[in-house]
């Protein structure tokens, strides 16, 4: 417990900020959130169709070993809702054709060579690419391997971090949850616990801090005084804030540095539900699912994630759905599409994030994205290691003991 009356800012309302917000109020602190959005959750927002169908325009699957995101939501009441498909498996189309033996074998190749990767020395982590380009699997199941560590890092292959492949781009069975009543559900019950306390429409544009405390400034003029000040913004935009005196070039460097990936969501009402599916376009780096909801009843919604730049281009997300509704068309003959009600969900438009999700950073850069400054304290995903780009390295980072620390 602190001393009574001391006060903790935490700048971000996402799941980071607001765990670390609950964890600070739970040690005595005084604590308040500023949210620059109209609403809490930042990238897990979720939304209901003209049809009634649930999405997420962001966050979607819980992964395997995600425990600390299970916990907090079963604290507050919130169970999880396996959605039918399975995230890891997607059946290929598009490319050389690869049947589902060759691929399972070939998997389990790859699974050795990324044992034997998973040893070398954090500074000697290969790409992915490096991996899997003298990897002796056929053709057709190298494309997509390489296809589904593009779309789930959002990035091209070079750019990934080999041990991706065996995380959120892994090719498995496991279950595909999520959160029950969508995982917005998680943020918007821990903003209830903190009530008034979070203050959404104020964006912090100046800090001004000292080794004893600091001043919160924001863009409407309020002004927040405290001792503790927690930064729970995406580092791709931690550079809109001007601190004085500036941040250690070492943090600053770090924060600029880090890569972010780029995905783009498109959910498409379909006018006759079809069973729980899955399916990636191998080419054009994008994969589609659908799935069941609550009491395991059928989604009237296709929904669709591209990762990596040259996907988002090639799909022509900037000018709008049409060019992917083409394509979804042409790859899903199956589906009844409204396109009429589709809705399309991008995030390197928006100025909160300027992207998707950071790219697994190494240990030294992670350990320098955390590294206190005063009472400055740096939380969200992409503090998170092993766990960064997911909601449980939001959650987890927000629940770090330095950030409630004396
Ligand atoms: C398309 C997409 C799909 C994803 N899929 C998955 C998935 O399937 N599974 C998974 O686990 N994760 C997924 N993620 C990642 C997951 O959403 C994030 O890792 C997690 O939600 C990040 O939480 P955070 O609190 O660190 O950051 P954010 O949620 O970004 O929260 C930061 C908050 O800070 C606010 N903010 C920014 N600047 C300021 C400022 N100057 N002043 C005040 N407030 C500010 C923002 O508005 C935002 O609300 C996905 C993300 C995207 C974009």
């Amino acid at each position: 417990m602190v001393s009574a009356g001391r006060k903790a800012v935490v700048v971000g309302a996402g799941l980071a900020g607001l765990s670390a917000a609950c964890e600070l109020d739970k040690r005595g602190w005084d604590v308040t959130v500023l949210e620059a959005r109209d609403r809490v959750g930042g990238r897990t927002w979720s939304r209901v169709l003209s049809n009634g169908a649930s999405i997420e325009m962001g966050a979607e699957f819980i992964l395997p070993g995600n425990t600390e995101l299970v916990k907090l939501a079963a604290e507050l009441g919130i169970g999880t809702l396996d959605k039918g498909m399975r995230y890891g498996q997607r059946e290929p189309v598009g490319g050389t054709r690869v049947d589902g033996p060759t691929l399972r074998a070939a998997v389990k190749k790859l699974r050795e060579a990324l044992v034997e990767a998973e040893e070398a020395p954090d500074s000697d982590k290969p790409s992915a690419a490096w991996i899997l380009a003298p990897l002796d699997i056929p053709q057709g199941a190298k494309e997509v391997i390489e296809a589904r560590t593009e779309i789930s890092a959002a990035e091209v292959i070079e750019q990934v971090p080999a041990p991706e492949m065996a995380g959120l781009a892994a090719i498995d069975d496991s279950p595909s949850p999520g959160l029950a009543g969508g995982n917005q559900s998680l943020a918007l019950a821990l903003a209830e616990r903190l009530g008034e306390r979070v203050h959404l429409g104020e964006k912090v544009e100046f800090i001004n801090w000292a080794e004893t405390g600091m001043a919160v400034c924001c863009e409407s003029g309020a002004i927040f005084e405290g001792e503790r000040c927690v930064l729970a913004i995406p580092a791709s935009v931690m550079d809109q804030i001007q601190f004085a005196p500036g941040l250690p070039e070492e943090k600053a460097v770090a924060n600029r540095v880090l890569p972010y990936g780029h995905a783009a969501k498109l959910f498409v009402p379909l006018l006759e539900s079809v069973p729980p599916s899955s399916v990636m376009n191998v080419p054009e780096r994008w994969w589609c699912w659908t799935q069941t909801g609550a009491d395991d009843s059928v989604t009237p919604v296709v929904s669709c994630f591209a990762g990596s730049a040259p996907a988002l281009k090639r799909l022509e997300v900037e000018s709008g759905p049409e060019k992917w509704l083409e394509s979804l068309a042409r790859t899903r003959p199956d589906l009844e599409l409204d396109p009429e009600g589709a809705v399309l969900s991008t995030w390197d438009d928006d100025p909160l994030v300027k992207g998707a999700y950071s790219i697994s950073p190494m240990v030294s850069q992670t350990a320098a994205l955390i590294e206190p400054v005063g009472p400055l304290r740096f939380v969200g995903e992409h503090t998170a290691g092993e766990f960064s780009g997911l909601m449980e390295g939001a959650v987890r980072s927000g629940q770090r003991a330095d950030v409630t620390a004396d």
